[in-house]
């Protein structure tokens, strides 16, 4: 069935922008409005899953504190102004900063969100480049910097992160992750509960190591609990283990990796029993982990983010893949693969097998001097940066959706350095606790009256796939879309002025484009893009020169763009292939299974073995019904029990003289909160769970739903100064806190 306009009456498909995996789901419309939300039985990926958050689209676009009209803030007085009105605001505040304080004195941050808006993340890009700062930071080094960074160095992209086959696999051990609630994250997994039944019914193994009994954990066949912030220890035990009892097997990869002899050295005075009390894991337990996977014909280890935001975050990620290599399921059916996207895959493009590789430390932050990592500083460096007088000190800030007053550690920090800066620009939908502090907020359009295609996603993905979803609603009348906004802003960084010619200024960055990818074709494949604008004229620009594209007329049997709109349930382009050495864009063209820094790093973790453990350590928590900060205001998701309590192990609980349900304060380096407790012996005793994103309420912050039931900030307690100091990404696990009565409260 064709796809209906926008706004006209019917049943519409929509891929769901609310987390990583990506469902297809079917929208009815009647008269403008949402009347229902289900899943899409006919979508190619994800078969008819959706989860509860799925069906909050509706609430989020009818939401009444959406912003839908552009904010100037005058003090703390907030006015609707036009669209001009506001680039104007931005042009007169903005340029003289600029001339007087130079390029780095404009910082440009992005949330998550941005990832799963095609024109947002597209143009964000160009913005950031046009802008010329050093001054670049995101969610990435709050979340999965650490994989990124390791598989660069270890196959030469930062994109190119293996993912488990999971629909062939019959052996998945999951280290600090929970796709049960999050299907998937750095893996587009819709419906995992449904493909580790399957993985169980055809004989398969499901093993979870997590400080807490998760869902995941719940319904696999064996759970670790592991003392948060020792993977390290536990990963490496396993690499020690593989060597030690003769269990690698490089199979077809022998050819393609580099730095065998290396690792093996590295880890030799890792055993298993020297790891184990640091662990809280038997040495007879982690031994035979190693055992099961090197003798599982297709297994695979999935870690991710208890194994990312951690001290040492990069050499978990690196150590996850190691043991894939070394196990011989590093690219094989079963195993953990590279998904070969249709569009935007960098490890598809130019020549195949062998690149330049990955830099990093180009740069350095001003104040702690913390590496540059993919042209991005550290999240945790931004309020000194702001704060700290010099030359280079940040004096102007653009957010684009994101919110890390609340999601990230020194979040009280933050605010107090916003509210110092000369200007700030936030591209939002909501006025939350850090665009509180802008003097512009340019809304963006709903989710559902924008086109969409998953730019990252499908570079993670169970099976390689293509989907595009139009506009469900039309937008309303002069509202821009957010890559137009974007282009405006790049026009007043680059001097151009707020009036700039938008469509004139694209065309000339897609005729940039085309003269880097083909100059020779740039004249016929600009007229064969005619018609097409903005981010899905880059789209059918990347899909036609992918993997699978009609290469402009040379593949003629292959993809377009058209061809994509014309399935709405998508285009299942199959099954993972092997892809070694193909994939590879190191500059040796082999698999570097010993990068140097992560050598390197292993000794700073063998001195730490014998820290002594804290009484009590905090861990995050993913709700299926939350990701993040920002689905706090949306009825359907908010309503029931409260989700932010702070779980405690009954012992822990008798310990410190706390019940069920009572308030307490909760403390760490960075500071105290009050939480509400909520006994569970899913904990290990010693460790409590507080899901980060809430804190809601502050002043000047426009959601009034989640201002009702604020939560606790997690960040709020963390050191903001702790990163893994290779990646820069934030530590949220493990550090050590107190918590002590407050008397007995009701709410959270
Ligand atoms: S799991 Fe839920 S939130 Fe995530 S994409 Fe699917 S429906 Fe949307």
């Amino acid at each position: 069935m064709a796809n209906l306009p926008p706004g006209s009456d019917g049943t519409h498909d929509r891929i769901c922008p609310l987390c990583e995996a990506c469902c297809g789901l079917k929208v009815q419309t009647e008269g403008g409005r949402v009347t229902a939300i289900r899943g899409a039985d006919d979508d190619v990926f994800s078969k008819g899953y959706l989860c509860p958050k799925g069906v909050a689209l509706k609430d989020l676009h009818e939401d009444p504190d959406r912003l839908r009209t552009p904010q100037i803030r005058r003090g703390a007085q907030w006015f609707e102004a036009t669209w001009d009105e506001a680039f104007d605001e931005i042009e007169r505040r903005l340029v003289p900063i600029l001339q007087a304080h130079g390029r780095d004195a404009l910082a440009l941050s992005v949330g998550n969100p941005a990832a799963h808006k095609m024109g947002l993340l597209l143009y964000f890009a160009r913005l950031a480049r046009a802008a010329g700062t050093k001054n670049i930071f995101s969610a990435s080094t709050l979340d999965q910097m650490p994989k990124q960074l390791s598989c660069g160095w270890m196959f030469g992209h930062w994109l190119s992160i293996p993912v488990p086959d999971i629909e062939r696999s019959d052996f998945l051990l999951v280290i600090g992750a929970n796709p049960m609630a999050s299907n998937g994250s750095l893996w587009t997994v819709p419906d995992f509960r449904g493909k580790a039944r399957a993985l169980r019914e055809r004989g398969g193994r499901l093993v979870v190591i997590d400080p807490r009994r998760t869902e995941t954990a719940a319904v696999a066949d064996a759970h670790h609990f592991i003392r948060p912030g020792s993977d390290v220890f536990l990963l490496a035990a396993m690499v020690h283990t593989l060597f030690d009892e003769g269990l690698v097997r490089l199979g077809r990869l022998s050819a393609h990796v580099a730095g065998l002899d290396a690792v093996r050295e590295a880890v030799a005075p890792f055993a298993p029993e020297h790891v184990a009390a640091r662990c809280a894991i038997a040495a007879t337990a982690i031994r035979q982990l190693a055992r099961e996977l090197a003798a599982t014909p297709r297994g695979c280890v999935y870690g991710r983010i208890g194994t990312c935001t951690q001290a040492y975050g990069t050499t978990c990620s690196w150590l996850v893949d190691v043991l894939s290599v070394l196990t011989g399921h590093l690219d094989e059916p079963g195993g953990a693969m590279f998904p070969k996207a249709a569009a935007f895959a960098a490890n598809t493009l130019g020549p195949a097998g062998v690149g330049r590789g990955v830099a990093t430390g180009r740069h350095a932050s001003r104040v702690s001097g913390a590496p540059e990592v993919y042209g991005e500083l550290p999240m945790t460096c931004l309020a000194e940066e702001i704060e700290t007088p010099g030359p280079g000190q940040i004096r102007a800030l653009i957010t684009v959706a994101g919110n890390p007053v609340l999601s990230s550690p020194g979040g009280e920090r933050l605010a107090r350095a916003l509210e110092g800066l000369d200007f700030m620009i936030s591209l939002d939908i909501y006025r939350n606790e850090t665009t509180r502090h802008a003097h512009v907020i340019l809304p963006g359009l709903s989710a559902l009256e924008d086109s969409h295609y998953d730019v990252p996603f499908p570079q993670f993905s169970y099976r390689n796939h293509a989907r595009f979803s139009p506009a469900v609603l039309a937008p309303p009348a002069g509202q821009p879309p957010e890559w137009q906004n974007l282009l405006r802003l790049m026009a007043i960084v680059k001097g151009q002025g707020a009036r700039a010619d938008v469509q004139a200024l694209d065309d000339a960055l897609l005729a940039d484009d085309l003269r880097r990818l083909a100059p020779e074709r740039a004249e016929p494949m600009t007229q064969a893009l005619a018609g097409r604008n903005g981010p899905e004229r880059l789209l059918d620009l990347a899909l036609r020169t992918g993997p699978y594209g009609d290469d402009f007329g040379r593949r003629p049997e292959g993809l377009t763009l058209e061809q994509v709109q014309a399935a709405p349930g998508g285009i299942d382009l199959g099954p993972l292939q092997p892809r070694i050495p193909e994939v590879l864009r190191t500059p040796s063209g082999r698999v570097e299974l010993a990068p140097p820094a992560l050598l390197a790093d292993l000794p700073r973790a063998w001195a730490e073995l014998e820290a002594p453990a804290a009484p009590l350590v905090v861990i995050g928590r993913r709700d299926v019904r939350s990701n993040n900060s920002w689905m706090h205001n949306l009825p359907l998701l908010a309503k029931g029990p409260f989700r932010g309590t702070a779980l405690v192990h009954p012992d822990d609980a008798a310990r410190l003289g706390l019940a069920d349900g009572a308030r307490a304060r909760l403390a760490g380096a960075g500071g105290s909160v009050e939480v509400t407790v909520a006994l569970s012996d899913t904990l290990m005793p010693g460790v409590l769970s507080l899901p980060h994103g809430w804190g809601h309420g502050l002043p000047g912050a426009q959601m009034a739903l989640a201002a009702e039931r604020p939560g606790a900030n997690l960040n709020a307690v963390l050191d903001d100064s702790a990163r893994d100091p290779l990646s820069g990404n934030a530590v949220l696990s493990g550090a050590a806190v107190t918590l002590a009565p407050l008397g007995t409260g009701l709410t959270g």
